[in-house]
């Protein structure tokens, strides 16, 4: 398994305060990594670093070789390094299905390849987008609701369009920041087996999530912050029995 990509020392200061601070570590291709730690631990700046919506202080962020860090953020977006969080997008008077297909073309268009494409090759994407949508949909478990307005989702389904949101982009890497937050354990365990099969389909994905059982269930591998900095690295095994992360995090 190659390295898909890779943070190297990376740091964020706001003012005074170092919120991410010299954090180095790489991702494997089609790995699941999780990335925990206390709340203000930095995960949420970590993850605004790597798909390129914040510049670092210092350090850098490589995919497949080349640099995604201190570039616009298209860039990483253009490259399939997507972050799905609370506040994406989500247009409340559009159906879940338009919100889906609106979203993938608006990376059509951002893209070179829809820029150079022209309109009738454009069109012809988005017709055979229109099947994929469909299956984004069906993945996530919402296709029984395609012609519901967002507006009147609940809080689970709403999770779970934002996830289809980042999917309509055709993503290589997804971060995932706290998408199980406010699930109860079934909807919990049905978005575990949805980032299962995404693996299996070959993205690889990156996780913020508070939910311990979760995360050791799902992870490969399980990255540690605490104020800022990398305090562990490991299979879940390895971090559910380090000393420092016990004391830091998990322990009380
Ligand atoms: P986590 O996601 O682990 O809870 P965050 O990355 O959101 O942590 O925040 C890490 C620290 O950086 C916190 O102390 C937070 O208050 C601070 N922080 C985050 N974003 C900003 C910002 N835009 N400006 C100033 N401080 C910020
Ligand atoms: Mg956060």
């Amino acid at each position: 398994m190659g390295q898909i990509l890779e943070v190297r020392g990376l740091t964020k200061r706001f003012g005074g305060l170092t919120a991410v601070n010299d954090v180095s570590f790489a991702v494997n291709e089609k790995e699941i990594l999780s990335v925990i730690g206390p709340n203000g631990a930095g995960k949420s700046t970590l993850f605004k670093l790597i798909s390129s919506f914040l510049k670092p202080t210092t350090g850098e962020v490589t995919f497949r070789g080349e640099r995604i860090s201190n570039q616009a953020p298209h860039i990483a977006a253009r490259k399939g390094v997507v972050r799905t969080f609370q506040e994406t997008t989500i247009f409340r008077n559009m159906s879940v299905r338009d919100n889906v297909i609106v979203a993938h073309q608006l990376r059509a268009r951002a893209s070179l390849l829809g820029f150079f494409m022209g309109s009738a090759e454009a069109r012809r994407d988005e017709a055979r987008f229109a099947e994929s949508a469909d299956e984004i949909l069906a993945f996530l478990g919402l296709d029984g609701i395609g012609n519901e307005l967002a507006r009147n989702l609940p809080h689970g389904h709403l999770r779970a369009l934002g996830i289809a949101i980042g999917l309509a982009t055709n993503p290589t890497v997804l971060l995932l920041d706290e998408p199980f937050a406010g699930m109860n354990h079934d909807e919990t365990m049905k978005a575990v087996a949805m980032v299962r099969k995404l693996r299996e389909r070959g993205l690889t994905v990156l996780l913020v999530e508070h939910d311990m059982p979760a995360v050791m269930k799902i992870s490969d591998r399980i990255v540690v912050l605490n104020f800022g900095e990398k305090i562990a690295e490991g299979t879940p095994s390895e971090i559910q029995n380090n000393q420092r992360v016990i004391e830091a995090y998990l322990g009380v």
